[in-house]
């Protein structure tokens, strides 16, 4: 199969509906179509189908591109930016479907029918009383002038239904599914212009696709059973289909359709559950495509280098929440202090934690990034892995505070003695804390455990932290004896 389309430059589009946020499923879509694109120097359109008036969400429109730019995934033409095909958005273009359902009817490929809801229903009824397929019956191809225009007449507004073609095998060489014939007589005679003057999805899109120069359909897979239907009014129109691809299904781990059952769906709830964008890019790459059944890690140039559409598989693919955060890990690892701490700084000013002042200091914050770095999986635990860096008083328990073998005692005079230690001490490196800090232990006459343990509570009031000199390090020697002296108050009660 020629998938260069006869080395045409490359357009794709992602052509979503604005019903509502976008889904995971659909921004997979977005992404196979942008890395095509990108990986061919061809043009990457976005192209708004806001046709389905009772389902439209006014701000859909805002979070799709939100989700676009929050990935990095741009567009050459499209809302915001425009283009030379334009408009973008459907309900701007109905002139277009108009005149072209005007010529199907002149040259008797479609016509008006006035059919009530009531009779379709009862019809469906008879239908599958007689257990045959269900779809409209073609009643009104013989409709008359006359009737139309007295339905016209009394205010009512006909639509327009494509007629489809009959006794045909209607073939398509799938980039993903390879052949897929259908039996033309499955497919009834749907509508192309509904009453209230919009197009739907079919006409507007195979018009669209058509005058935007698309060549590549890259598509959901559930889409695939209107592919028929587009061919049909490509060729009706006159007009030769792009190449399509139908993207394998997004499953959850008990392989049904991926749904709200699952978890979040909404691309930019992983935004906010802190996932990076790299990672989700790296991860919805791997939704039905793979470099070779091995590599997990590509990030967004290594994926704009090898991807391809002979490697997108037909089988669903599954949404594994476990490999995204393992990947969220890897690329939170791969991210320098300071970039690290822009990505917590920004999270921060989206969903501002309790207990941590903002705006944040970034150059305390950039010193505490790399301790936390290790062990973080999102965004979202750096509020609680770094809240302690933050608070003024701890609030010190003295049951933590001591520690097996040790009494109130040993404990308060263990923690005189650090005081002192941090008191007469400069500002220290994290191995020079080590150093004294373990002198210090010896003199005491205490284990590794008790003593580090004690110090770790009183410092940080807590039992999991980083590792404790290096905190210590970036607190500072005043956060410090500030710590220790809280603890020492605790004691006494
Ligand atoms: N507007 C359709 C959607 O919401 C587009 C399907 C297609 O790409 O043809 O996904």
């Amino acid at each position: 199969m020629n998938i260069n389309n006869n080395n045409k430059r490359v357009r794709v589009r992602y052509a979503p509906s604005p019903t509502g946020l976008p889904h995971v499923g659909n921004v997979r879509t977005a992404l196979f179509n942008w890395l095509f694109a990108r990986r061919t120097n061809g043009a990457f359109i976005v192209r708004v189908e806001d046709t389905d008036q009772n389902r439209l969400v006014r701000e859909a429109v805002a979070g799709i591109l939100e989700g676009l730019r929050w990935l990095d995934l741009d567009w050459d033409e499209g809302p915001e930016v425009g283009g030379p095909y334009g408009p973008y958005m459907q309900s701007e273009r109905l002139d277009i479907y108009h005149e072209a359902a005007a010529d199907l009817i002149r040259r008797g490929h479609a016509y008006y029918c006035i059919c009530s809801p009531e009779r379709l229903k009862e019809l469906r009824k008879q239908q599958s009383r007689e257990k045959k397929n269900p779809g409209y019956d073609g009643k009104c191809q013989t409709l008359s002038e006359r009737e139309l225009q007295e339905y016209r007449d009394g205010g009512n507004t006909p639509v327009v239904r494509f007629k489809m073609v009959r006794d045909e095998t209607i073939s398509v060489d799938d980039i993903v599914r390879g052949r897929v014939d259908w039996n033309s007589n499955l497919t009834d005679d749907f509508v192309i212009i509904k009453s209230d003057g919009f197009p739907t999805y079919h006409l507007a899109n195979v018009l669209d696709d058509h005058l935007m120069e698309i060549t590549h359909v890259l598509r959901a897979e559930e889409w695939l059973s209107s592919t028929p239907r587009h061919i049909a009014l490509y060729g009706a129109l006159g007009l030769k289909p792009p190449q399509f691809g139908h993207l394998p299904m997004i499953l959850g781990p008990d392989r049904s359709k991926l749904s709200k059952r699952h978890g979040s769906t909404a691309l930019l709830e992983y935004r906010d559950m802190g996932y990076l964008p790299e990672s989700m890019v790296n991860f919805m790459a791997l939704l039905g495509w793979s470099l070779d059944d091995r590599t997990e890690i590509l990030d967004r140039s290594a994926l704009v280098e090898s991807f391809s559409l002979e490697r997108v598989v037909k089988s669903g693919a599954i949404f594994n929440i476990d490999k995204l955060e393992w990947m969220n890990g890897i690329y939170i690892r791969s991210l320098s202090p300071e970039a690290l701490a822009g990505r917590i700084r920004d999270y921060w000013q989206l969903s501002p934690p309790t207990g941590i002042p903002q705006p944040v200091d970034m150059a305390y914050l950039c010193r505490i990034a790399p301790l936390i770095q290790p062990r973080l999986k999102t965004l979202v635990d750096a509020a609680e892995r770094t809240e302690f860096f933050f608070k003024v008083g701890l609030d010190h328990v003295p049951k933590d505070l001591i520690q097996k073998g040790m009494d109130a005692e040993s404990t308060r005079a263990a923690l005189e003695e650090s005081l002192a230690l941090m008191g007469i001490s400069d500002e220290l490196g994290a191995d020079r804390l080590e150093e004294a800090f373990e002198d210090l232990r010896l003199k005491l006459e205490l284990s590794r455990r008790q003593f580090f343990s004690l110090l770790r509570v009183a410092i940080t009031a807590s039992r999991v932290s980083p590792p404790l000199f290096e905190t210590m390090e970036v607190l500072g020697r005043d956060r410090c004896v500030d710590r220790i002296t809280g603890a020492i108050g605790a004691l006494r009660g």
